[in-house]
């Protein structure tokens, strides 16, 4: 479980001598060094390092780091908004001892996300994993509902020795193909080593359908630890590779052309520990209040798509036919609509019963995906949304007519439409506050800004190594 509570000067009761402790402990296993890992609004891992001897330090004074990195782009460009994207000023990076934990793809070297907050020790209104801590707080004290989340990752293996800025795939054989999985034996199963060590549940991992792309899914754990492990396996699934003379990307799109990468999201809603998902009276055991929060993530969907697909490739990626959910339906079991119903197996749909939200990639920083995913459904929840009629098949095929009668729409097919919608969405504005909101505007004006004019495949190109 997360520690839902904010940082605090001098630290959170009990973390300096657990923080003295692990620091003994990590440097008697040979653990040098501390990574302090955050995701920025446009979505780019970010970090800084300590010895480890510094953490009992860094817990209860934190380190310090610009606030600038909230309104910086993908190519290290900054944009500005009222209150942020100046080179003034400082904040303090908590890492989240609960989460630290050694790499074991990067011997030498512990992990911990952080919170951010202010020198004055207020938490920093532009600090994405505080926001999806307090959307997970205020949920459970304000309406008794907590959560089960899990991120799937998708990505592209190619070959270390490509040409710069290349991808080559590292493996030729067919989508779920039994050849990929032999080709990168090695790979994988140092992979699954790694992630084991360090404590992720890995549920499956396979061959993809792009080429050279894998995917990997894990347990469900509360939103705010299925962010950090989202960040953790990314990192991990990187460091491996390049131990093997191999180079992976998470972008929504490595060509303009074909399947990309996704990141979709595992959602369900629990009361008392009860999954609303499950052995209620609505459409396939879901509760009304399931329902109705299944029916608030579709109303915002559009206006989403500016948190979950938020880089200029994401638009590559979100096409219709290409199990990326770009319309705005549910089904059960559907994978082109945006939300598909999981019953899961008869006799386990307590455990297993959840929403996918399919229209997220990984460019998408975890924990604002999350929270505002959280945030729309709860809209839906509260307010008793009524659910639409289910589709099956590909919504694509429909007729206008049709699509139209049903309420079946096509989410925005670029960053600055995805803009227009979130900016008059008052329900996620309000859930991010406005620091955040404006820097989420900002941020994704600047990137569409900074590839106005490039074909697809100059837009595949400028991202396919940022992410
Ligand atoms: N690669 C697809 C995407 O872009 C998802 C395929 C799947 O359903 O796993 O989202
Ligand atoms: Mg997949």
């Amino acid at each position: 479980m997360t520690t839902l509570v904010d940082p605090v000067p001098g630290g959170r009761p009990g973390d300096v001598p657990r923080a003295t402790a692990l620091a003994s402990e990590l440097s008697g296993r040979g653990v040098r060094g501390i990574v302090l890992a955050y995701v920025d609004t446009a979505g780019i891992g970010r970090v800084k390092a300590i010895p480890t001897a510094r953490l009992p330090a860094a817990v209860a004074w934190g380190v310090g780091m610009s606030p600038v990195f909230d309104t910086f782009l993908a190519d290290d460009s900054i944009v500005t908004t009222d209150v942020l994207g100046s080179p003034d000023g400082d904040l303090r990076l908590y890492p989240a001892l609960d989460r630290l934990v050694e790499l074991a793809g990067q011997p030498g070297w512990a992990w911990a996300p952080v919170d951010r907050i202010t020198q004055e020790g207020e938490p920093h209104p532009g600090c994405s994993r505080t926001f999806l801590r307090r959307v997970v707080a205020d949920a459970e004290e304000r309406l008794g509902i907590t959560f089960e989340a899990g991120i799937e990752i998708e990505w592209a293996v190619g070959l270390g020795s490509a040409p710069e800025g290349d991808f080559v795939p590292a493996v030729s054989g067919p989508a779920y193909g039994a050849t990929r999985q032999v080709e990168l034996s090695d790979y994988a199963a140092d992979l699954l080593a790694a992630l084991a060590a360090q404590g992720v549940d890995v549920e499956q991992i396979h061959p993809e359908y792009a080429p050279g792309q894998f995917e990997l899914s894990v347990a469900a754990l509360d939103p705010v630890a299925a962010a950090d492990r989202s960040v953790l396996v990314r990192q991990t699934v990187r460091a491996v590779a390049r131990r093997h003379g191999l180079r992976v990307s998470f972008t929504p799109a490595v060509s303009a052309e074909g399947v990309g990468n996704g990141g979709h999201i595992h959602l369900s809603c629990r009361r008392d520990g009860r999954n609303l998902h499950a052995g209620g009276g609505g459409r396939y055991g879901m509760t009304a209040e399931a329902e109705s929060f299944a029916a608030g993530v579709l109303a915002h969907l559009p206006a989403l798509t500016a948190v979950t697909a938020p880089s200029p490739a994401s638009y590559l990626r979100l096409k219709p036919s290409q199990w990326a959910g770009v319309f705005t339906a549910w089904g059960r079991e559907t994978r082109e609509a945006a939300v598909r119903v999981v019953t899961g197996m008869t006799g386990r749909r307590e455990q297993s019963a959840n929403l996918e939200v399919k229209p997220v990639d990984l460019a998408a920083n975890p924990y604002l995906a999350l929270g505002c995913v959280i945030a729309a459904g709860l809209d839906g929840m509260t307010s008793a949304a009524v659910l639409p009629e289910e589709i099956t098949g590909d919504p694509a095929r429909f007729a206008p007519e049709e699509a139209e009668a049903r309420g079946v729409r096509r989410l925005p097919t670029s960053l600055p439409e995805a803009v227009e919608r979130f900016r008059a969405d008052e329900v996620l504005r309000t859930a991010l506050g406005p620091v955040l909101a404006d820097a989420v505007t900002a941020v994704r004006l600047g990137e569409a800004a900074a590839v106005h004019g490039l074909d697809d495949a100059r837009v595949a190109a400028a991202y396919r190594w940022k992410y």
